[in-house]
């Protein structure tokens, strides 16, 4: 059966130059004793956005664990597919993360939700998970509406998977639920019933994307109280536990967290949390890998500088299109955007420090940091130009994708000092 490490972070390289960069960071946290599984995601939104295919991201994992005599496991992710768009990821991928959220909220037949419901007569009441101080009262009718929820979305949760297994077969892959790009974060409780429906459905699930409270917009720092992240977090970790074990799910069952770049302020809780129950955790970074590029290049000075300007000017005036796919996770304030006749006159230092994810920096400006990170689609219009300007400034940029994932990222979320 293939399985995913313990550890295992989401790369993103949208396009496709910074593999290398990032496996060193992996390779950097084997030395101080930190086993990190790298899997390589890219989203069919990614895809067509920038023109590649998903056997792309397969050719570049190949080719720098290959580079780098990388002999670990490693994966390819196809994020966020569906039925829809399962079928071009499934030959390249042997990671698949199965969204289910636009089926969550529709009702399965009445038939298979009075099943279900009758299923779990012995959770009613009150419920305590054996070894922990989590304890919750629950009802019938809750669980009814549970199931009006969430069994549909795990039925075609199985279909997809399916889709897959018929191609791949049984334990040639992982697979990943994911419910995170919906409006209302999932209860613990709620968690704990969605397992069970998984694994009825025998689906052999290795990592579980739910959608916790608070904000986790894109490339800049959770948004809500770090405290109440904690105790949410550690419940479903619990849950996920005992889950395991009451329904007989995969051993190594663990929880990912997407949008999961630079969410400093909740890293040591989920690095303490892990720890003190000795789980693993898979992180989602993805995007941020892009802003390293625009920073690499605002440092490299000249026409590089230029280049990245431009982008920043056109995204401003093209700001309504490019965050409209994205608004359920960017939070942008276009009063405390800087101007284009403003960033006319900054140097290479301010503009890199402006979008740079450095808290406490005078410079660091997170609406623009945000904005950057939905206008990778104004580079993939000017592509050639984009690639030889990175190739060109090859050194710079791969150190700022190196130190954005090593110090920024894995250093503080497993405590490396
Ligand atoms: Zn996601």
């Amino acid at each position: 059966m293939k399985t995913l490490g313990k550890y295992s972070i989401g790369l993103g390289d949208r396009f496709g130059h910074q593999g290398g960069a990032q496996l060193k960071a992996i390779i950097e946290a084997s030395k101080k004793g930190i086993e990190i599984t790298p899997v390589w995601n890219k989203s069919n939104r990614e895809h067509t956005t920038i023109g590649t295919l998903p056997g792309d991201v397969r050719i570049e994992a190949d080719k720098v664990t290959t580079n780098a005599g990388f002999k670990k496991a490693y994966f390819v992710d196809a994020d966020h597919i569906n039925i829809d768009t399962v079928d071009r990821f499934i030959e390249s991928s042997d990671f698949f993360t199965i969204d289910v959220a636009s089926y969550i909220g529709k009702k399965a037949e009445e038939k298979e939700i009075s099943e279900f419901v009758s299923g779990t007569k012995k959770y009613i009441g009150n419920f305590r998970i054996p070894g922990t101080k989590l304890s919750f009262n629950i009802s019938e009718s809750q669980i009814k509406q549970i199931a009006e929820k969430y069994l549909f979305a795990s039925i075609k949760a199985f279909d997809i998977y399916r889709k897959i297994e018929k191609v791949k077969m049984k334990n040639n892959f992982i697979t990943e639920v994911s419910m995170d790009e919906v409006p209302q974060p999932q209860t613990p409780v709620e968690l704990f019933f969605i397992l069970k429906m998984l694994a009825s459905e025998n689906i052999p699930l290795q990592t579980i994307a739910p959608k916790f409270s608070g904000r986790f917009n894109k490339g800049v720092d959770y948004v809500g109280d770090p405290l109440k992240f904690a105790e949410e977090f550690e419940s479903d970790l619990l849950m996920i536990d005992f889950a395991v074990k009451e329904f007989g799910l995969p051993d190594n069952l663990k929880m990912s967290i997407h949008s999961g770049s630079d969410k400093f302020a909740i890293y040591s809780h989920i690095g303490s949390i892990i720890k003190k129950h000795d789980k693993g955790i898979h992180l989602k970074t993805a995007g941020t890998t892009w802003i390293e590029e625009v920073i690499g290049l605002a440092e490299s000075n000249g026409e590089a500088l230029d280049f990245v300007k431009e982008i920043y000017f056109k995204s401003l005036e093209k700001i309504d299109e490019l965050c409209a796919p994205y608004s359920d996770v960017i939070d942008i304030k276009i009063s405390s955007l800087p101007s284009r006749s403003e960033v006319l006159k900054w140097d290479s230092k301010k503009f890199a420090g402006s979008i740079r994810h450095i808290p406490g920096n005078k410079d660091y400006n997170d609406n623009m940091r945000q904005l950057i990170h939905v206008a990778y689609k104004l580079a993939a219009l000017k592509m050639d130009h984009y690639y030889q300007l990175l190739d060109a400034n090859e050194e710079i940029v791969s150190q700022c994708v190196y130190e954005n994932i090593y110090n920024r990222h894995i250093c503080r979320l497993f405590s490396i000092e």
